[in-house]
């Protein structure tokens, strides 16, 4: 217990120190994810500026136009976490920090060092209090997937990835037409020998549920702004599923921008229009922290 305290307390001051120097730097403002709070002892969240979108706010509305209500419309805070989303974190903050040091050190942490990091987080925060939709999971079986996922990505990639770190959870904004922004965290952005840019995205859910770059708006986007960004044309897109143990890959070139950056800002002139927001049942009700709040989603799955 003594131990990962004192681990807990150095994860800390690393946070704290990655932090500062960020700033510095003028690299990154995003603060590193971590998994301490609980949405139970979080305030209600401060309004989002109603013009600035992200794809998480878009997702949200395509998913459930009344999570999206409560979310974005009444800034209300869930009422519970889960587990899958506190293991997501603690996951990107133990890949955050891996790259940190090896960029610090010239050579990348090995898998049990991976694994002290991911532990400290996990004991900082609050997993007990996460909840568990999966019947047949418990708290300690999604802590043993973190580590997995952390062990075979050092494998597969970390120890043999030659690329150079231009920023690691960098967080930006676009700026679109009708006053609208588009705001997103690249959760790594890098180049290689070559001078090729990529932009690198974690996935911890489901494998089944893991979209290729080729498929996902979110990456291209992404991609939109890193292209402008760092004046290249081509852009190298990856998913990175943790889960299934694979990268995806699709390269973006800026001749698709205008059909991309239109269709996103005709999506979010329809989001921002809305005025109706209708329950959507779906088996994501099990997993949705405003379902107290929600009578649809308490007939269907109960509070
Ligand atoms: S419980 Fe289901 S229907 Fe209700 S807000 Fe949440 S996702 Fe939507």
């Amino acid at each position: 217990m003594t131990v990962l305290i004192i681990l807990a307390i150095a994860v800390l001051i690393f946070a704290v120190a990655r932090s500062s120097a960020r700033s510095k730097s003028g690299r990154s403002t995003a603060a590193p994810r971590r998994p301490y709070a609980t949405p139970e002892s979080r305030p209600a969240e401060p309004p989002r500026a109603p013009n600035t979108f992200s794809h998480s706010r878009l997702e949200k509305f395509e998913k459930c136009p009344k999570a999206y209500e409560f979310r974005y419309i009444k800034n209300m805070p869930e009422s519970f976490g889960t587990i899958e989303m506190f293991l997501g974190r603690a996951v990107h903050s133990t890949l955050e920090w891996a790259y940190a040091e090896r960029d610090r050190r010239g050579a990348p942490p090995c898998s049990k060092e991976l694994d002290t990091h991911f532990q400290a987080l996990w004991a900082a925060g609050n997993s007990q209090e996460m909840r568990v939709v999966k019947k047949a999971m418990s708290v300690g079986t999604y802590n043993a997937q973190g580590m997995e996922m952390l062990k075979r990505f050092e494998r597969r990639i970390l120890a043999g990835d030659k690329t150079q770190t231009i920023a690691l959870e960098k967080q930006f904004r676009m700026v679109l037409s009708g006053g609208a922004a588009f705001t997103g965290v690249i959760d790594r952005l890098a180049r290689d020998e070559a001078g090729m840019v990529y932009v690198i995205d974690y996935k911890t859910g489901s494998s089944r549920n893991v979209k290729g770059p080729s498929q996902s708006r979110q990456l291209q986007v992404y991609g939109a702004w890193a292209a402008e960004d760092q004046g290249a044309a081509r852009i190298g897109l990856r998913v990175e599923d943790m889960q299934g143990e694979r990268t995806l890959a699709h390269t973006w070139t800026t001749a698709s921008r205008s059909t991309l950056i239109s269709s996103l800002e005709t999506q979010i002139a329809e989001v921002g229009r809305a005025r109706k927001f209708p329950a959507l049942i779906s088996p994501l009700c099990g997993w949705c922290g405003y379902r107290p709040h929600c009578s649809a989603g308490r007939a269907s799955w109960g509070a």
